[in-house]
This record gives structure tokens, sequence and C-alpha cells, in this order.
């Protein structure tokens, strides 16, 4: 009897282990990457040169190896330096903690609540150290996953081999070592970085999941580098594209700064829009760009980026309220002629518009208050640029906006939303000396037939203007 109790036993528990084997295949446990795939490059196998390395950031390296820590370059640097290109900044990390990193720099300061990091301050250069990332650990209760997946906490600290898997493409996980100027790679990024590819580490829905901003900076370097984006990663990104609206606005701003202002602003535009991303950054915006103007596309916003890449190329710089205000004019020009169609004037139409495309858009990303102050400034510019007699032009080239709001003319003048005489009037104005602007700015006189000046409305390509109804 009890032989056959200890035969059931056994059976119950083979046929347990065979459900859980498949269950096991089935919920994939995402492979992790293990010290025996590990390739290592030797100096003559990559480019990368200390020479090109900031002093600074060498200096960090130099000095913890010193005091027997482990430290490498990572990510965004190691990529960069690989394509021979310059780094925007050196990213270190090690094995000590913050608070050992303290203790090696006096000129330290430790950042980060979620998770602490060591920013050493060389002048104006900032090296950042981190202490490599632990793996993921649930039962742990230190990192935590939201019911879509999203990764709340993820603060333990641990080694290279469970860092690795923390990062996001596998470009961005090279790690270059400082004791024998090797580039250590887990994850195949070294073939993906000849081949071009930008590739996540892991499941890519899964890591999606976990953080979706990792979307937006996969845009950010597949434009930047040049780099495909792979198939399964495209295939999640359209999938997954919503899940961006739970990310903080504060963050989303930031991440939306990255993509415009480092001169591949058009393109970046394009694949966001191309991914179903945009919609979630700028609702309505994208609402507005749906509708045609009159059978014409809305190019303002494609030209503004255009421009901007193109002063970015020349070295010139460009400011984050004058984006956004491009970004943001077609929902507040298009909300404001349906005011003034109910019959509100213009002035106040295009005030309100102003105010609720505003508020509605802190809602996916935050907008400083200096910013949104500025873009309502360039904004209400416009309708000013129409008053051309008395002393209103005088006023007007005084104020510290002038010359984004003009730029912002030329811009709509650019995609025939404002007449160009206007922009060549103000052309002229500007560069006049005061006699001539006092002529120019003279009412003008009644004309002979005893007729009024009559003031038409500028009306673009079929139909009529914009806020500025350019009255000429
Ligand atoms: P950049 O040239 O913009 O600085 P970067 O790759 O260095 O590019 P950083 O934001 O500086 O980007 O991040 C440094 C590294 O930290 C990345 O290369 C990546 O390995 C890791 N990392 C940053 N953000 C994330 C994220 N959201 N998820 C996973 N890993 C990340
Ligand atoms: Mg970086």
């Amino acid at each position: 009897m009890m032989r056959r109790i200890i035969k059931i036993d056994q059976g119950v528990a083979i046929i347990l282990s065979f459900f859980k084997k498949i269950i096991r295949s089935v919920i994939a446990e995402p492979e992790q990457p293990v010290a025996e795939k590990v390739r290592v490059y030797s100096r003559a196998e990559h480019n990368i040169s200390r020479s090109k390395i900031s002093e600074n950031a060498l200096k960090v390296l130099y000095r913890l190896q010193k005091e027997g820590f482990d430290a490498y370059l990572v990510g965004g640097c190691v990529r960069d330096l690989l394509l021979g290109r310059e780094p925007k900044d050196f990213d270190v990390v090690t094995n000590a903690d913050p608070e050992q990193v303290r203790r090696v720099f006096r000129n330290c300061r430790i950042i980060g609540r979620r998770f602490r990091l060591a920013h050493v301050h060389f002048g104006r250069e900032v090296i950042e150290v981190a202490t490599f990332r632990g793996a993921a650990d649930n039962q742990h209760d230190k990192q935590m996953l939201n019911k879509d997946g999203r990764l709340l906490r993820d603060n333990v600290y641990g080694t290279i081999e469970e860092d690795v898997w923390r990062r996001d493409f596998t470009v961005n996980a090279l790690y270059y070592n400082i004791k024998d100027f090797t580039v250590v790679d887990y994850v195949q990024g070294m073939q993906d970085h000849k081949n071009g590819v930008l590739k996540l580490i892991g499941d890519p829905e899964t890591r999606f999941r976990e953080d979706p901003v990792r979307m937006l900076r996969a845009v950010r370097f597949a434009v930047k580098l040049g780099f495909n984006l792979d198939n399964d990663c495209q295939q999640a990104m359209s999938k997954l594209a919503g899940l961006l609206s739970n990310i903080p606005a504060a963050r989303l701003y930031d991440e939306v700064l990255k993509l415009f202002l480092f001169g591949y602003a058009l393109q970046t535009y394009e694949t966001l829009r191309h991914y179903g991303l945009f919609q979630v950054l700028f609702p309505a915006t994208e609402k507005s760009l749906e509708q045609s103007d009159e059978g014409f596309p809305r190019m303002l916003i494609s030209k503004a980026l255009q421009n901007s890449d193109i002063r970015i190329a020349d070295g010139k710089s460009i400011t984050a309220y004058f984006l956004f205000a491009a970004l943001l004019w077609e929902p507040v020009q298009m909300l404001a002629q349906q005011s003034v169609a109910n019959g509100m004037p213009e002035f106040l139409a295009y005030q309100d518009a102003a105010n609720e495309i505003i508020s509605r858009q802190v809602k996916s990303t935050a907008l400083p208050r200096h910013i949104s102050l500025a873009i309502r400034e360039v904004w209400s510019l416009q309708p000013k640029f129409n008053a051309r007699v008395g002393s209103k032009p005088s006023r007007l080239i005084t104020h510290p906006r002038f010359r984004a709001g003009y730029d912002f003319l030329l811009l709509r003048t650019e995609t025939g939303g404002a007449n160009p005489e206007l922009a060549q009037w103000w052309d002229k104005y500007q560069h006049a000396d005061e006699g001539e602007q006092r002529r120019m700015t003279q009412p003008p006189r009644k004309s002979q037939g005893g007729k009024s000046t009559r003031r038409r409305t500028y009306r673009k390509k079929a139909g009529s203007d914009s806020s500025a109804s350019t009255e000429v």
C-alpha cells in the first residue's frame, strides 16, 4: 500500500514537472546574458583611442582603478567613439557604490532618489559615475512592475553581467575597460554596431513595457546614428506606442527636447509620426495635421524643423519655446478660426485658443512656465505685425521677443500662412533709418477719386488668411 502511494506521488511529481517545463517554455523567462557569451575585443580589434576620450573621464576611470575598483566607459560614448563621432557626454560605470565613489573624489555629488548616481564635477564638465545595476528581482520587491509591465523601482546594485541586462539597446551596452583598453560585449552589440542595426536587449515588447520611453530613444538613436530599427523592435513600437501616455509629462518634456534639439528634427518628426508616437506627444497637433488647410497639407511644422536643423548645422542656437510655438501653432490656429467664425473678435479668439491648446498640451508634455510664456508671446505678436501705421511699429520692434516673433512670421510666410509683402515690409522697416521708418509708418493719403483706402484682407491661395489676417 505504502509503495503504491509513493509510486502515485512520483507519478504526480513527474506530471507536474512536465507541465512546469511546458509552462516555462511558453512564458519564456527573458534570456539573461551569461558570462560565457562574453566577447572581449582587444585594443587592436577596435578603434577607440584614449586621445578621443575626455581627459576628465580618463581621470575618473584611472582614479577608480587605482583605488582597486573596476571602471568602464559605457553607453552612448562607447557607441559614438566606435563610429568616430564626438560623444555628447562620458558615462562611467563601476563596482564601487556611490558612497565609495564620493570618498574617492572631492569634487563629487550624489544625485538621484530612484537610483543613486555620483556626479564628478570638473568645472562645466560633469562625469556621471553609476554603480552596476542588479538583475530583476521581483520577489525582493526591489524591482517593481505595474500592471502594464512598467518598471516602478529599479534600485539594486549588481555586477557587470547583471548591469548589461538593464541597458536598452545592444549598441548602448558595450563596455570600454580602462584596465586593458578592451571593449567587453555580452550582447553582440559590436556585430549590430557594424551592421548598423538598433536592437533591444531581450524581448522588445517586455523592454518597451518596462519603460515606454525606450520607444522615443529608439527613434532618436536610429535617426541620429542612421541605423535601422530591428524588425521586432518596429513591430513592438507600432503596437505599444500608446503606453507612452502613462509616462509623467515632465519626463516627456525632457525627451521631446532631446528628440528635436539635436539637429535631425525633421526626420525624427516623420519617424515619430510613422510609429504613432507623435500623436501621443502632441495629440492636438496630430489631429490638426489630419485636416488639410484648404486642400494644402499643413507644412509649418516641417518647415520649422527643417530650418532648425539647418541652424544647428550652421552652429547657430535654437530655442525650445520657438520649437513648441511651431509644433502647437496649427491647432491654435484651427481653434481660433472656429471661434472667429462663431463671431468672436480675432484677438480674443487667438488668446483663448492659445490658453486652451497649452493647457491641453501640458497633460502630455509638461511646459515650464517661462517656456509657455514665451510661446504665448511669439503667438501674440503675430496679429500685431499687421499694425504698420503710427507709433506701433516702433514700439513692437523693441519687444524682447520681436526677433522670434518676426522669425515666426517668416515661417508663416514661407508656408503660405501670411502675406509675403508683410514680411518684406518688416524686413525693410528693421533696417531703415529713423527718417525712413517715420515715412513708412505714415497713414496712407486719401486716394484721388475721393475713395478711402480700403482694408483688404490677404487671402492666401484659395482661402483666407489666419490669425494675422494680414491687412494691407
Ligand atoms: P546620448 O548620446 O544621448 O547621451 P546615451 O546612449 O549615452 O546617448 P544616456 O541617456 O546618456 O544615453 O544613457 C546612457 C546609457 O544608459 C545608455 O546608453 C543605456 O545603456 C542606458 N540607459 C539610459 N536610459 C535607459 C533606459 N530608459 N532604459 C535602459 N537603459 C537606459
Ligand atoms: Mg550619454
